[in-house]
Formats: C-alpha cells, sequence, structure tokens
C-alpha cells in the first residue's frame, strides 16, 4: 500500500468508525455487530502503524488511549465555570422564580422561561472545539483554571473527537468557529457495580468512581473503565444571545452530542415542580445517579442581565433531592469478626424504614469511623442512603443525645477468642492475628467456602457450621469431605435424610470448577473475577500453589497486592494442610478441557445471562455457551451479541436495551444451542 492509498483509505475508514460509533453510544441503533466494528477498528489501527504519520487527532485510535500523562497541566478557561447555588427547599425554589421574575419585569425584560434538566451526579468538564475538531478537555479546577485532561476524554466514546457535519445554518457556523461544550462525565449504575466487584479497593458511588478515573495517568486504562458523557452548556462567539439555551441544546444533539432527553421548558413555577416531583419519584428508575434537578433561565439574554455574584450565577439553581434519610437511635455497637480476622463495628439500631427496607444494622467500617462521628450508645443518629449503597451512619444528631449517652469502648482483644488485637502498619483496620485458632475466622472461612458462589454446599448454614464446629466435628473446610452419616444423626436436628441431603451436597461440591475452588479458598484479595483470572491462567491448584511471584504479578489483572497475597497463602501451613485434605477427598483441582462442538451462529460471540433460568444453571449455561467457542460474560457491554434472560431480569436488561444488544428468552436460547 503506497501512503496516498493509506489516505484515502484511513479517511474511509475513519468516516465509517465514526458514523457507527455515533449510533451506537450517541443514538443506540448499531448498525453492525460488534465484530465487524472491530474489524474496522483493526484495520485502521494497522494501517496507522504502518504509516504513523497519517495519525490524526481526531481518528477513532484514538479512544483506545495510550498516552500516559504523568502530571496534567493547567489550563484557562474561557468563561469561569461557576458551581450553582443549590438548594433542598421548595420554599426557597420559590423565591428564585420569584426574584428572577420580579428582576426581569424591572428591566423590561419580559417574563422568563426555565430549562428544567436532570442533575447528573458526576465530574463535571468544559470541551474546547476548534473548526470542529476536539482540541482541549479540562476539568473544573477552581472554575477559572483546570486540569487538561484531553487524552483522557478522548477515550469516552459519547464526546465526539470532531463533531458531526450538519445541513443546519446555526451549527455549520459553529463547525467553522471555535465552541465550548460544558457537561458532566458520569458512569451508569451497572457499570458502577461492574468496577467495583473487579476492583481491590471499592468506590464509595459512581461520581467517585468517575472522578478517580478521571484522574489515571494510563488512557488506557481509562478507556477501560467506561465513562459516559452528556453535555447541558454551549457558548460560542458564533452564536448570537437570541439563540436560547433549549435551542442550543438541540443544536448540540445535531452536532452529535449526546444530551439528556429528560429536559423539558417550564412557564411557571408550577410546571417546573411537576418536573421535580415526577423526576423525585423516577429517580431510581434511571441506569444513572441524579442528586436533583437544575434550573436555568433560558433566554441568554435574560442570563446575561441577571448577571452573577461572586460564587454563582444568578440565573440558575440546582434543587437536590432530599438525600433518603431517618433517624433513629444506637442501640449497641456490636465487633465481627470477619474470616480474615478484620475487626468491623457494626452499629445495633432501633429498626427503622427507609428507602424501602427495614434497617436495624449498618456497618461502621471500622474503629476510626467511630471517632469520627463521635458515637456513644443511646445516641440519635441519622441514617442515609443513596442510590444503591448500602445505608450508613452519617451523624450524630447531638441536640438529641440524652443524658446517660454512654462511649463505646474499643476492644483491645479478639471478642471470638481473646487474643490481643492488631493494627498493621498503612491500614485502618485491627486484626485478630489468631488466624489458625480464632473460632470466628475458621467459621467464616468455612462458611465462605461453602458460600453459592464458591462451592455452592446446599444445607450447609451458619447454625449447622456453628453445630459441627461445637461438636469438633470440623476444624476447617477440608474435614467436610470427612464427615460421617453415623456421627451426624446422633447430633440435634439431623435426621437421617437431612444428614444424607448434607453428606450429598457435600459430595457434589467435590466438582466444581477450579476458580470456584481458588475463589471458595478465601485468599485475602481475591474475588470471583480475580479467581476466573488465576484459573485461566494457572491450569491447576498445583501449578498455581508452585507459581512464582513473578509469574503472578506478571498475570493480567493482577497486581502487586493480589499476587504477593495469593503467593503466602500457599505458603502457610495451615493452607498447605487444608489443601492437602481437599487433594485426598478428590476435590477437583484442575481448570476444565472440555469437548467442543462446532456451532458458527456461537462460535466468537459474547453471552450474557440474566435472572433465574429454569433448564440450566447459570454455570452450565455459561459452560454450553464456551463449548461452542462463545465467550460468557458478567456484564453487559457493547460488546455483548446476546442477553439470555431468565426469569426476574434485573438491570441487565435495561442496559442491554438501551444498547441495542440482542436478546434471548431461555426457549430461543436453546434453540440456538442446538441449531
Ligand atoms: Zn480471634
Amino acid at each position: 500500500m503506497t501512503k496516498s492509498q493509506a489516505e484515502i483509505e484511513l479517511k474511509k475508514l475513519r468516516e465509517e468508525i465514526e458514523r457507527h460509533n455515533y449510533a451506537y453510544y450517541v443514538l443506540a441503533e448499531p448498525m453492525i455487530s460488534d465484530y465487524e466494528f472491530d474489524k474496522l477498528l483493526e484495520r485502521l489501527l494497522a494501517i496507522e502503524k504502518a504509516f504513523p504519520d497519517l495519525v490524526t487527532p481526531d481518528s477513532p485510535s484514538q479512544r483506545v488511549g495510550g498516552a500516559i500523562t504523568k502530571e496534567f497541566p493547567t489550563v484557562q478557561h474561557k468563561e469561569r465555570m461557576m458551581s450553582l447555588s443549590n438548594t433542598y427547599s421548595p420554599d426557597e425554589l420559590r423565591e428564585f422564580v420569584e426574584r428572577v421574575q420580579k428582576d426581569l419585569r424591572a428591566e423590561g425584560l419580559g417574563e422568563p422561561e426555565f430549562s428544567c434538566e436532570l442533575k447528573f451526579d458526576g465530574v463535571a468538564v468544559s470541551l474546547v472545539y476548534r473548526n470542529g475538531l476536539f482540541v482541549q478537555g479540562a476539568t473544573r479546577g477552581d472554575g477559572s483554571m483546570g486540569d487538561d485532561i484531553t487524552p483522557n476524554l478522548k477515550t469516552i466514546p459519547t464526546i465526539p473527537l470532531r463533531a458531526k457535519e450538519s445541513s443546519n445554518a446555526l451549527a455549520r457556523a459553529l463547525l467553522n468557529a471555535e465552541f465550548e461544550v460544558r457537561g458532566e462525565v458520569f458512569m451508569t449504575k451497572t457499570d458502577f457495580a461492574v468496577l467495583n466487584a473487579q476492583s481491590e479497593k471499592a468506590f464509595a458511588n459512581p461520581r467517585n468512581a468517575t472522578a478517580g478515573t478521571l484522574k489515571l495517568q494510563d488512557s488506557r486504562e481509562v478507556a477501560k473503565r467506561k465513562l459516559a458523557f452528556t453535555a447541558y452548556f454551549l457558548s460560542s462567539d458564533a452564536l448570537s444571545d437570541d439563540v436560547a439555551h433549549a435551542e442550543r441544546m438541540n443544536l448540540l444533539e445535531e452536532l452529535g452530542f449526546r444530551v439528556s432527553q429528560h429536559r423539558r421548558v417550564a412557564k411557571s413555577l408550577a410546571e417546573i415542580e411537576a418536573f421535580l416531583s415526577e423526576w423525585e419519584k423516577r429517580r431510581d428508575d434511571l441506569p444513572f445517579e441524579i442528586d436533583g434537578a437544575v434550573i436555568k433561565v433560558n433566554s441568554i439574554r435574560q442570563q446575561k442581565a441577571l448577571g452573577a455574584t461572586l460564587k454563582a450565577p444568578r440565573w440558575a439553581i440546582a434543587y437536590k433531592f432530599s438525600a433518603r434519610q431517618a433517624e433513629t437511635k444506637l442501640l449497641g455497637v456490636t465487633f465481627q469478626v470477619g474470616r480474615v480476622g478484620t475487626i468491623t463495628p457494626v452499629a445495633e439500631l432501633e429498626p427503622v424504614f427507609l428507602a424501602g427496607s427495614t434497617i436495624s444494622r449498618s456497618t461502621l467500617h471500622n474503629f476510626d469511623e467511630i471517632a469520627r462521628l463521635d458515637l456513644r450508645i443511646g445516641d440519635v443518629v441519622v441514617l442515609e442512603k443513596s442510590g444503591d449503597v448500602i445505608p450508613k451512619v452519617v451523624r450524630v444528631v447531638s441536640e438529641k443525645r440524652p443524658a446517660d449517652a454512654t462511649p463505646i469502648e474499643l476492644p483491645t482483644r479478639c471478642p471470638s477468642c481473646d487474643s490481643p488485637l492488631v493494627k498493621p502498619e498503612n491500614e485502618v483496620n485491627w486484626y485478630c492475628p489468631n488466624e489458625a485458632r480464632c473460632p470466628a475466622q475458621i467459621r467464616g472461612r468455612i462458611l465462605h467456602y461453602a458460600s453459592r458462589d464458591a462451592m455452592d454446599i446446599e444445607n450447609l448454614g451458619d447454625a449447622i457450621v456453628d453445630q459441627l464446629l461445637k461438636e469438633r466435628l470440623i476444624a476447617d473446610a477440608g474435614d467436610l469431605y470427612a464427615l460421617e452419616k453415623s456421627r451426624l444423626v446422633d447430633l440435634e436436628r439431623f435426621g437421617e435424610k437431612s444428614a444424607q441431603n448434607l453428606l450429598n451436597a457435600i459430595e457434589a461440591s467435590k466438582s466444581r470448577p477450579l476458580e470456584r475452588l481458588i475463589f471458595g479458598l478465601g485468599i485475602r484479595h481475591v474475588g470471583l473475577a480475580t479467581a476466573r483470572t488465576l484459573a485461566r491462567k494457572f491450569p491447576s491448584i498445583e501449578r498455581l500453589a508452585s507459581a512464582t511471584l513473578d509469574e503472578l504479578e506478571q498475570t493480567e489483572d493482577i497486581g502487586d497486592i493480589i499476587a504477593k497475597s495469593v503467593y503466602d497463602f500457599f505458603r502457610n501451613p495451615l493452607n498447605i494442610s487444608l489443601l492437602e485434605k481437599l487433594k485426598t477427598a478428590g476435590v477437583n483441582m484442575t481448570g476444565e478441557t472440555f469437548e467442543t462442538i462446532q456451532n458458527p451462529r456461537i462460535a466468537g460471540k459474547t453471552f450474557v445471562f440474566t435472572g433465574a433460568l429454569e433448564k440450566f444453571t447459570r454455570e452450565e449455561a455459561e459452560r454450553e455457551v464456551e463449548k461452542r467457542g462463545g465467550k460468557a460474560s458478567s456484564s453487559v457491554s457493547k460488546k455483548t451479541d446476546y442477553l439470555v434472560t431468565g426469569s426476574k431480569a434485573g438491570s441487565k436488561l435495561e442496559k442491554a436495551k438501551s444498547l441495542g444488544v440482542k436478546i434471548l428468552s431461555e426457549d430461543e436460547f436453546l434453540a440456538l444451542l442446538n441449531s
């Protein structure tokens, strides 16, 4: 291929890829399969690799990331990025509307209209376009100066690298000038949940996850995190003040940006209130978090006349929905010992109803949190639930503190085994160091081993484990396989039948896949996703146990902390003895090599399952797909070809619909398997 041929080919490819990208992410109406899309992108990357000087700043290859930024340069915003004044109070909202109306009348500027928009709970950014090309993206920073994070923003598929061509006269004027778009970068609830499940350290909410991601130095990592962008501001010298805010939002859509569809122009306070009350009710139905709504004066001319205070514009207000809070009484604090010895304080509360469920306990995370809250027994506390996050105690209502409120005594010894607690340097948690003999840790490890995502031993719940431990029939999970029916039937609560059922369930656990065993061992920092990664790389427990630290660190998606934790685990005598018992019992310790079935309709396709299937377990269904050369994934993305839905399908269905993923019933899936 000559350079001029390459140039022509690249131009064609770029246009085609961006067209598909737009159809997929902005319109949610894909026109080609992911496979075909990936092929186009691969071809583009190959040609660009051969002709590196033909790479352009708006090439879709920029979305893959690759730029490493050690320190983000500071840039000046053309117009200050002010934050809005906000309120939770309907009275203050009314005052805002009345003040705006009064001020505008006094200036003879007529009656205002108000643009009502959802307030996305994300991170505000500013994007500058010159002659249609995205040239600079920055954080808000202090309002006048922000960090230039252009390479990271370029990886976000809903941020156009080049604005879309348009026949609209105003849009065309913008394409020949400079314009600034502002909006919110955010993460959907589903993508947030997936990220948290895969991360070593959990983020508190999607906003924190987004902020953390935008600050990553490696844009390739940002590209993996699935951020989205929604626009809510457009400014340019090419637009006259007669072009109102709502019209500007339509122009942004014309230029290929995603703008929230849930926007409305209201003419009165009553209409604004109707918008607010509708979305306060519907907020949980949205696939992303909002924390309220923004009300803006629609006319730019009127906006300018109203001006701004030192801190905020006088033409807009953020109305925050009340966080879902409830007051209740702290009855006591208990200290739980986790399976790795972590001591976790738990608030025991007077039961209270909050956002759909009754809460009587809430984790306090660690000892520092008790001090931070200045918590005492008998205190009235405020519980808050935001989004999908579990409820937490956010503060003490100090004016309601009873005279007899008592300080919380922090334990210095393990509540389970009385060992003196230790606190590793650089950690907030206290631990019980008695790994070998602490009953709470032993119990936690056995329950984890038997849990559904691990070895899935039915009938082995808390009460039975407690009983078996008390009778000294087991001391670790390995002993389960040596249980005898004659001993079980003598125990309280056990009959002939229940004893046999338990033994059958234990027997069945011997043939679980390798990844479930790795997860079930309870290695610190090794969740289900990590266990899967390890099982793919190391075909047996023996192989994993003998892996060098270096080999572990070289494994994709395994960081140094996990690698060290896995390495140490297999060198601990306690675990060596457990593994010996499991091996003797005949528990499966190797990865599967299964027969393959030719099925071109499944080969190369990615499947996600949701809800309860009737004819398969999730596991079996995934294996059937893999046997046919397909891939099973746990989360829906643009790479997903099929979503198979059982009963009670959840948020994945919603997401699949929005991405245009093909949806199959269990029967349709079965037909596809057998085709
Ligand atoms: Zn202990």
